[in-house]
């Protein structure tokens, strides 16, 4: 990159983590919700809109919010921190916990910007890599967690983008080795069995230093709306607030998390549906010549065994379905990700996907 002044030399060789943003009719390339939120949040969003007084800077603390989601999940408001999507907290996190002579661990492949974020704030990052299913190995875990002696170990579960969940005893684990905090990064977190909250609420010994971070991008519908937060000590929210600047937070998407909070059921809903058509995704995979591996999120990862990936998903555009392209990722070779969406959606997807593996265009060479 160049300019007239010269980028931090430590930032040349990073390149941002952007999906392509393609004009098509069916996306599930970034994980949201197919679905709009619920008509009856709107008109509570739109009522709220004319009683905020927009000349005034927002709540700083986000105090209604805070108390909302901590009586949502059971935990004192002083153990909630809100930021501009769980991106935003997780930077909070690293600007309080890492930084220059400070080291991050996490498990790849999995979600970019843990590493990407840790970069940006001048914090080392140990990669220990999965095995080829794509499980945690617990050995890999002990040698980087006691070579390395990370400030913050990530976990991400679901991980993205392989789908699996870490059960809770992997949590436990990493939990009982790592020296700093453990950051369980659930954005996918509903559509999982289980949930590192839970071990959160035990109060068992070291989950002091468990933060678990979650969205309001995904099975709420709100993508659009920047919301996420994090549970963690009352310590953990306190160095984020020190961190993050002053009113981040915007009145309306205060106010639209909180009503959120009212459509549980819609929400629940709304899970039950994706969790079905991603069974019978998988199902459809499974009859096609793509290895896919099982998913506990609204995503399936798989990779074609015969066409190359970049291939298929071209095939895709030109049927305007968008898929992630996941082949240049490390450890994903030939990979594509796709959303659970509709099941129109889905229908789509699938038929395009069909027609792309029978052609013989850009054939891997393999039988
Ligand atoms: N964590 C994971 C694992 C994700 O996949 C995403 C979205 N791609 C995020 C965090 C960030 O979500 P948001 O900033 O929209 O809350």
């Amino acid at each position: 990159m160049s300019g007239p002044v010269p980028l931090r030399s430590d930032l040349t060789l990073l390149s941002g983590y952007h999906s392509a943003q393609v004009d098509v009719d069916v996306r599930l390339n970034t994980n949201e919700s197919p679905l709009p939120p619920p008509e009856q949040w709107l008109d509570e969003l739109r009522d709220e809109l004319g009683r905020i007084a927009f000349n005034r800077y927002p709540d700083r603390g986000a105090t209604a919010l805070r108390a909302a989601l901590g009586e949502f999940h059971g935990f004192d408001p002083a153990r909630v921190f809100c930021a501009n999507g769980s991106n935003e907290v997780l930077q909070c996190l690293l600007l309080a916990y890492g930084g220059a002579g400070r080291t991050v661990a996490v498990f790849e492949p999995t979600y970019a910007l843990h590493s990407h974020i840790a970069s940006l704030t001048a914090t080392e990052v140990v990669r220990g890599w999965r095995g080829p299913d794509h499980r945690i190995d617990l050995d890999v875990v002990d040698r980087v967690l006691a070579e390395s002696h990370p400030v913050v170990t990530f976990l991400c579960s679901p991980n993205n983008p392989t789908g699996r969940s870490e059960p809770p005893e992997v949590v436990g684990h990493v939990l009982e080795r790592a020296p700093g905090l453990v950051v369980v990064d659930e954005a996918y977190g509903q559509f999982a069995p289980s949930s590192s909250l839970d071990l959160l609420r035990s109060r068992a010994p070291g989950t002091d230093r468990l933060v678990v971070v979650r969205t309001f991008s995904k099975t709420w519908s709100m993508a659009a709306c920047r919301l996420g937060y994090l549970v963690a000590h009352a310590d953990v929210v306190a160095a984020c607030d020190a961190v993050v600047l002053p009113y981040h937070l915007d009145t309306v998407t205060q106010a639209a998390g909180r009503l959120a909070l009212r459509h549980v059921d819609a929400m629940e809903a709304r899970v039950a549906m994706i969790t079905e058509e991603r069974g019978r995704m998988a199902t459809a995979l499974s009859q096609l010549p793509v290895e896919s591996w099982p998913s506990d999120a609204n995503f399936i990862l798989f990779r074609p065994e015969r066409r190359e990936a970049t291939a298929v998903w071209e095939d895709l555009v030109a049927a305007s379905v968008l898929v992630r392209d996941c082949s240049s990722w490390p450890g994903l070779d030939n990979c594509l990700r796709v959303t659970v969406g509709t099941a129109e959606e889905n229908d789509r997807f699938l038929v395009a996907l069909r027609s792309s593996l029978a052609s013989s265009a850009h054939n891997l060479g393999r039988p």
